[in-house]
């Protein structure tokens, strides 16, 4: 390993919340319709779903920084649809892990599964598989002892936090966390499923719900702004909305691949957005007339 690519690798897999953020993404990527998520501890958990699988073939490439990169020239930047694109998180998750994946692509009859160390490759095998993806992460940190000790006992919370992230900007997938149960449901139900009440709602290009009260279990505010769905921060939106006196809000800007680089750091947790200025107009004219009607 070069000193840079552990360098990244160190800032994707920072995390057992950043690591579970990156599995649930890979099985929204594969077009899942159905995730499963199984927390034993912060470092051993295990992501199931029914997505489009990976052939048997590809199995070492998944774990191989930038092999399965879907980025082949600059322009497909613009052309970005998935949560990932670079290739290289599950290598970073198989450097400080136990990371064992077990799949089979859905036009093969054949599944794989392959166990990594540390980034080595210790078994990968053909098995009859029923289909779908499950990946689990165990021994996380296991040569990282420091890193370990940082985490924290709020690590539980945030990893169901990531998932309640995606499970409400996904509201066609259907989720399973623990025994709490997510159906596909509209937009606005998923609002109400993950424990957001009494928001009113403003829809068009935008899909914004503010709200002033507290729901029951919420510990903090609930700030959230999902650009095309990936959970991200906008300094300039947030910063209109503290303007404006929105005090909680959950905003889902949905805008054409093109208009947004996401390409910013390692997390892809900050974005750049093309039209800023016409989206903070949008925003503020919204709230200024009071647009937004309670949800039926
Ligand atoms: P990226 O998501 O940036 O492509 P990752 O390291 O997260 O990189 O994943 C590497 C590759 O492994 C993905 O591009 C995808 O082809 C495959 N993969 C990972 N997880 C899954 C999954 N749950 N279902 C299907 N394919 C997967
Ligand atoms: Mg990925």
């Amino acid at each position: 390993e070069s000193i840079i690519s552990k360098i990244a690798a160190g800032q994707i897999a920072v995390s057992p919340s950043a690591v579970l953020k990156e599995l649930i993404e890979n099985s929204i990527d594969a077009n899942a319709s159905k995730i499963v998520v199984d927390i034993v501890s912060p470092f051993e958990f295990k992501v199931v779903d029914d997505g489009e699988g990976i052939p048997l073939e590809d199995l070492p490439l998944s774990v191989e920084r930038f092999a399965t990169s879907k980025i082949f020239s600059i322009d497909d930047f613009n052309r970005l649809k998935t949560y990932g694109f670079r290739g290289e998180a599950l290598h970073a998750i198989s450097l400080f892990s136990e990371l064992r994946i077990k799949s089979r692509y859905f036009n093969e009859d054949i599944g794989g599964e392959i166990f990594v160390r540390g980034g080595e490759i210790v078994d990968y095998k053909p098995i009859t598989f029923s289909g779908g993806t499950a990946v689990s992460v165990s021994n996380l940190y296991f040569n990282a002892p420091i890193r370990k000790r940082e985490i924290s006992k709020a690590e539980k919370t945030k990893m169901k936090a990531v998932i309640m992230d995606y499970a409400l900007a996904n509201e066609s997938i259907f989720f399973k966390v623990g025994d709490r149960v997510f159906y596909p449901s509209s937009l606005v139900e998923r609002v109400k499923m993950v424990g957001i009440t009494n928001f009113k709602v403003a829809e068009g290009r935008f899909f914004i719900g503010f709200f002033k009260t507290s729901f029951e279990g919420k510990s903090g505010k609930v700030r959230k702004i999902f650009v095309n769905r990936r959970p991200v921060i906008v300094k300039e939106i947030s910063e209109l909305l503290k303007k404006l006196m929105i005090d909680e809000y959950v905003l889902f800007i949905d805008v054409p691949p093109s208009s947004v680089d996401v390409n910013l750091s390692p997390l892809k947790d900050r974005v750049i957005l093309k039209n800023i200025r016409n989206i903070l107009d949008e925003i503020e004219k919204k709230v200024d007339t009071s647009l937004y009607k309670f949800p039926s």
